[in-house]
């Protein structure tokens, strides 16, 4: 497999909040997420964000900056509910 290829792989995959439903609004995943980018960990500044809804303000929305999902892998390990997932990008190819 050439380099380009490697490189292609791993750009092919993005982090995404498929069970939101789950949250229970630790914030875990905000605050490592911050770290791993900035070094810094921060609620306010984090390529994650979890609010709770207005719908239903028992519930969280679980929102991760589009352009960042390809550096925030390593955040499925983090979170205690199972709240994200590894998937593919389409948009990549
Ligand atoms: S780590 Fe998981 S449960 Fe905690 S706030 Fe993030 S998504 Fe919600």
């Amino acid at each position: 497999m050439s380099r380009f290829s490697l490189v292609k792989c791993k750009a092919m995959l993005k982090l995404e909040a498929t069970k939101p439903e789950c949250c229970t609004g630790c914030g875990l995943c905000i605050i490592y997420a911050s770290t791993l980018l900035t070094d810094a960990p921060s609620l306010s500044n984090s390529p994650i964000k979890v609010v709770r809804t207005l719908e239903k303000p028992e519930e969280f929305s679980v929102q991760v900056d589009e352009a960042k999902k390809h550096e925030l892998l390593a955040i499925n390990e983090v979170c205690p509910e199972g709240v994200f997932e590894i998937v593919s990008d389409d948009n990549d190819k």
